[in-house]
């Protein structure tokens, strides 16, 4: 406890000195030691201030927020007062501080808060019921996300989602629900977090999301509702993990327009998802949106390999311009929007772009093996953002003290299962590097299934790395696979269990 007060009281100290500029203040403990020092007299370790970075200074801040006022701009200016404390130190909350000046990433209390949706709920979430699904991956999967052991789920999640799954395919949302991309997208992800996908009835499955398969190569998110990208990502999803066939099925309305897979025409269909912007929408004309361009690049590396599939139908340029336009300044998270306010959840859905689009722009040979050699000279591994401010966004603005735990949007919100499951992949898509291993086969020889996204590698952040971005080991949390976003393990497990593919 003496450390961490020492260093709370050490960036107050520094930031009420001066709050524009960043300045290293003289101090006793700073003195250089002049030659060698006196026989007898210690050598004292030199301490580490915590600095505040350069985007919290009000000269970097006027950079990225002009005079005009609307009421976005005015509820911007409204988040930033409300941030800037937290993010300076001034105002900790309570929270209990790092090595490094920072609050700790809460892992216990955060744990606990995904334990409880799991359990019997209050009346107030009755209208949560169509969401049921949701509720069940955001909390097994961000628990195992803390280390947390999510196998005593199991039985529990298939007795609870077996009356989810309709005898034509697909999961809804509650009893007697219609089948739902979405649905089936969060229940199919908490299944494989727990280990429990063989409650799938996989053939069904596969029967009705041909029925969602669209002429234009585009999916409906449940029959006749919406086509937009989630429905791609999110039954392409299904169709990579479960390993069902690519072909449609023969009463797929779509074959009536010459289509024969699902893979058709879906690459193209995403391309004219991309606006004028440079971000992605969820269907052709809309406004862009941080979420769907993860939906985006996501479906594209479930495709094949990233520096393939995105490059050949997306501009990634733009899409690079303008998913950086939306880390914002000075709180340093994610905006979902273009002018609009920073807020947790975007720590994935922005967040979990980057190692997409950093392995969309690196050369095919980087980590693939040559006759059969890893490389031994692998260079730096590119960097498109800005990893420290998202970290610091999230440790400092949101947790909030006391015994109850979990994640919140931002200061003035309250936490909730959806925003501490991607608060915590954000924290893990800063904190890690992720791959794509060119090495791998990207298609299955005999059976033609998709294999691209199951090449993706995880690399622990190194200890330097950790180091600046002022987080100690006991706020590190585990690797999140970048393209299913849940843990490595139940992806492999997935893959394994249903190699064989038949029915
Ligand atoms: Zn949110």
């Amino acid at each position: 406890m003496a450390t961490t007060d020492t260093a709370a009281e050490d960036a107050l100290d520094e930031l009420l000195r001066d709050k524009a500029r960043i300045a290293e203040l003289p101090s006793d403990d700073d003195e250089e030691e002049s030659g060698p020092p006196f026989p007898g007299k210690q050598c004292r370790a030199k301490r580490v201030k915590p600095e505040p970075p350069a985007w919290l200074s009000e000269a970097t801040f006027s950079l990225f927020h002009d005079d005009y006022k609307t009421i976005s701009s005015e509820a911007i200016a409204k988040t930033t007062a409300e941030c800037l404390p937290l993010l300076t130190i001034r105002d900790a909350r309570g929270l209990s501080l790092n090595s490094h000046g920072l609050p700790h990433l809460r892992t216990g209390q955060h744990a606990d808060f995904l334990r409880q949706p799991l359990g019997n709920l209050p009346a107030g979430f009755a209208v949560m019921d169509a969401s049921r699904p949701w509720l069940f991956y955001w909390c097994t999967a961000g628990q195992s996300f803390l280390g947390e052991d999510v196998s005593i789920y199991r039985e529990d999640l298939i007795h609870t989602v077996r009356p989810l799954q309709n005898k034509t395919g697909g999961f809804g949302g509650g009893h007697g629900q219609l089948s739902h991309c979405a649905c089936t997208y969060a229940t199919l992800l908490a299944l494989a977090t727990v280990g429990g996908l063989e409650v799938v009835d996989r053939e069904a499955m596969w029967h009705w999301l041909g029925t969602v398969k669209q002429v234009d190569g585009g999916f409906r998110m449940a029959i006749d509702a919406e086509e937009d990208i989630r429905g791609a990502y999110c039954a392409m999803t299904a169709l990579t993990l479960l390993n069902l066939p690519l072909e449609l099925p023969p009463d797929c309305p779509a074959r009536e327009a010459g289509l024969t897979h699902f893979t058709d025409k879906l690459g193209e269909w995403i391309s004219t998802c991309q606006t004028y912007e440079g971000g992605i929408s969820s269907a052709p004309n809309h406004e862009v949106h941080g979420a769907y361009a993860f939906c985006a690049l996501a479906c594209l590396c479930i495709l094949g390999p990233p520096h393939d599939t995105i490059p050949k139908h997306l501009d990634v340029e733009a899409l690079i311009h303008c998913l950086t336009t939306l880390q914002t300044t000075p709180e340093g998270g994610f905006a979902g929007r273009t002018n609009k306010l920073v807020d947790a959840c975007y720590s994935h859905w922005v967040g979990g772009c980057w190692a997409l689009l950093e392995a969309a722009i690196t050369p095919p040979h980087h980590n693939k093996q040559q006759n059969g050699k890893t490389p031994t000279t692998v260079s730096k591994p590119i960097s498109l953002w800005n990893r420290e401010a998202l970290v610091r966004y999230l440790l400092t603005c949101c947790q909030q003290s006391g015994p109850k735990g979990g994640m919140r949007d931002k200061p003035s919100a309250r936490p909730d299962g959806y925003h501490t499951c991607y608060s915590l992949s954000g924290l893990s898509a800063a904190m890690h590097h992720y791959a794509y291993d060119a090495a791998g086969l990207d298609k299955d020889a005999v059976s033609g299934r998709l294999l691209a996204a199951f090449n993706w590698k995880g690399r622990r952040g190194t200890e330097s790395e950790l180091k600046s971005l002022k987080v100690d080991e006991v706020d590190v949390v585990g690797l999140v696979h970048p393209v299913f976003v849940i843990g490595f393990e139940a992806v492999e497990r997935a893959r394994l269990q249903f190699e064989k593919g038949e029915f």
